[in-house]
């Protein structure tokens, strides 16, 4: 029973943190996880969620293609 009421706190507490201020999320340009602003850009006709890092990136080399 006590191990129930544990997991359901403990699950509670992740729901909670991943809904919080935090904004974290995975980049699926580099694959790391970061905090802070992120850039959904279409690429080859797929959504993706960038970091501020490669959504730089992205633009200096969008940048060369023009
Ligand atoms: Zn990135």
């Amino acid at each position: 029973m006590k191990k129930k009421i544990l997991t359901a706190v403990l699950m509670l507490g992740m729901i909670v943190s991943l809904a919080g201020c935090g904004k974290k999320f995975t980049c699926d340009l580099c694959g790391e996880e970061k905090t802070g602003k992120s850039h959904t850009q279409k690429i080859l006709g797929e959504k993706v969620l960038i970091c501020d890092d490669c959504y730089k990136e992205l633009k200096e080399l969008g940048s060369l293609f023009k």
